[in-house]
């Protein structure tokens, strides 16, 4: 979405001051423990190339070969195809066997191809270690109730699609999640528990035992004894993310203008153009361009350095720069459905039913639980700064206000103008921008969603809207859309006058995440 420089700013984004940074900003010392590992083996402790910690995943099984009694294994199997992109990596497809020679490096493995037996670097979440559970086509690791839902429903899966995840609640249990089909609910998913067995084996049903996982869901594919339905096909499974476009930029993200080919004008920025683009004529990115003379290159691009180094699913990913010559540009994963906003206003994002809304909003909320763990502010968190993806997969955008904070708080240099319809009073008023902050935006967001891109306080100006909300006035309840009571009581908690008192981003993720629809329905699950 576009921000035209215009006076009436309150329902578009403001000129963005960027404060000056320090030599050596503290910005980034991310914490431990939040990368997130989904569909990987084992994460163990890692260091990247900007020398953050991080969590890092290791060749080995996070459980055992479950009921197979295998050594540690060196061989691993390909579950996605993946096509080579430097003389350094190896191409592979599905199935292929490979030999890890190093699995130290934080982001890619160094392997020899069994077949091929070409030596080099592959992205370490393609693969799984031979045997193990994690290399079976229906395993998902770190994959939670809400996901599994989202993935099972989607619309080519038949009947009886089913997936093997670990148990949120027991640490050597396992979920079983089942698409079924009934005349009173339409598609819905079961899940069912896998309880260990004292001695090894699992049991869904106490009478119906197995050795191992792959030997339950092996009998669970030939008779559905007992559950809703006979297990039919796979899951198919997503591509891991990449952070890095190959293994060449993993320690430098410098790369030659020549390599981006800008094709189609994706949106307006504030201090430049958006583009869709390929890197290399092949992998599509999406590059953000600085208009020279509109701000420093320096400032421009410390969005780039946060982008860099804080890395989770549901924040936009940096793969490059080019700051040789003018214009600079940021080069970025693309996200196919543009920004939040125009997709809830003008695209498919108008369909979008009460249990998608509620996955978007689990998935920004899972984004901004990771950035209150690393202890950065966002400051500009809307609707026109989150961006959709396929299967409404919703990732933040635009750090350019984005600071980490040293004492819980940053306070920026006066005469900054804010968005002032999501920013907190605090925040306006003495300046108090903090994680608490980025909540009440959240609200405000929350807000956007469920009335599909409405603006906020609608009719209101914003200083109107600054002088009520500081009487205590709070967005109502819209008639016009149908929002649950419990969610818009979420809401009024994010815009608690007391910053303390407004929830935690990690409460909020866990509240959308475990957010049933259709809690009013009879719920029958067959064992869990
Ligand atoms: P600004 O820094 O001025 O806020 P944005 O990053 O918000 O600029 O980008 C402006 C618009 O460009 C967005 O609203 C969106 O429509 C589009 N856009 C930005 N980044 C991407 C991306 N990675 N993929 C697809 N569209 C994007
Ligand atoms: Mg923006």
């Amino acid at each position: 979405m576009g921000n035209k420089c215009c006076s009436h700013r309150q329902d578009t984004e403001p000129p963005r001051v960027y404060p000056a940074i320090k030599n050596g900003d503290p910005l980034l010392k991310p914490s431990l423990g939040s990368i997130d590992s989904r569909y990987t083996p084992d994460p163990h402790r890692g260091r990247t190339a900007t020398g953050a910690d991080i969590i890092r995943p290791r060749a080995t099984p996070s459980r055992p070969n479950v009921g197979m009694g295998q050594p540690r294994p060196r061989i691993v199997v390909a579950l996605y195809n993946y096509n080579a992109r430097e003389h350094t990596d190896v191409s592979f497809v599905k199935g292929d066997r490979m030999e890890i020679i190093d699995d130290t490096e934080s982001d890619w493995w160094r392997v020899v191809h069994l077949g091929t037996r070409q030596e080099g670097l592959i992205p370490w979440n393609f693969v799984a270690p031979e045997k193990s559970v994690e290399s079976e086509d229906w395993f998902f690791d770190g994959v939670s109730r809400k996901e599994a839902d989202k993935l099972l429903l989607a619309e080519e899966n038949p009947r009886g699609t089913f997936l093997v995840r670990p148990s949120e609640h027991n640490p050597r249990g396992y979920s079983l999640s089942v698409k079924d089909w009934e005349e009173s609910r339409g598609y819905h998913v079961k899940h069912y528990k896998i309880k260990p067995l004292d001695h090894g084996g699992f049991y869904i049903a106490t009478n119906q035992t197995f050795m191992s996982l792959p030997a339950l869901v092996m009998a669970y594919t030939k008779n559905a004894l007992g559950l809703c339905h006979v297990l039919a096909k796979p899951c198919p499974k997503p591509k891991p993310q990449m952070w890095d476009i190959s293994p060449e930029l993993r320690d430098k993200y410098e790369i030659p203008r020549s390599e981006i080919q800008l094709i189609r004008k994706l949106g307006q920025g504030n201090f430049g153009e958006v583009h869709y683009g390929k890197w290399r004529n092949e992998i599509e990115v999406a590059v953000k361009t600085l208009k020279p003379g509109t701000m420093s290159t320096e400032a421009f691009l410390e969005e780039a350095a946060i982008m860099k180094k804080f890395r989770h699913m549901n924040l936009v990913a940096l793969y490059a720069v080019c700051t040789k010559e003018e214009p600079v540009y940021i080069v970025t994963e693309y996200m196919s459905k543009g920004s939040l906003l125009d997709f809830l206003r003008h695209g498919e994002g108008r369909d979008l039913k009460l249990d998608d809304l509620v996955y978007i909003a689990a998935q920004i909320a899972s984004g901004m639980k990771y950035l209150e763990l690393q202890l950065l502010i966002h400051r500009d968190l809307a609707a026109r700064n989150v961006l959709i993806g396929e299967k409404n997969v919703a990732k933040i955008c635009d750090f350019g206000l984005a600071r980490i904070i040293e004492d819980n708080e940053y306070c920026p240099k006066q005469g900054t103008r804010f968005p002032i319809k999501w920013t907190a009073p605090e925040a306006i008023q003495y300046c108090k921008f903090s994680i608490k902050s980025d909540v009440w935006s959240f609200g405000i967001l929350l807000m956007e969603l469920f009335t599909y891109g409405q603006v906020p306080y609608p009719g209101m100006h914003t200083q109107e809207v600054i002088k009520n909300v500081e009487r205590g006035y709070r967005m109502p309840k819209p008639v016009s859309h149908h929002l649950p009571e419990d969610i818009y009581i979420i809401m009024l908690g994010c815009w608690d006058a007391n910053p303390q008192k407004r929830p935690t981003f990690e409460f909020l993720f866990h509240y959308f995440d475990a957010y049933n629809v259709t809690s009013e329905l009879p719920y029958r699950e067959v064992f869990d």
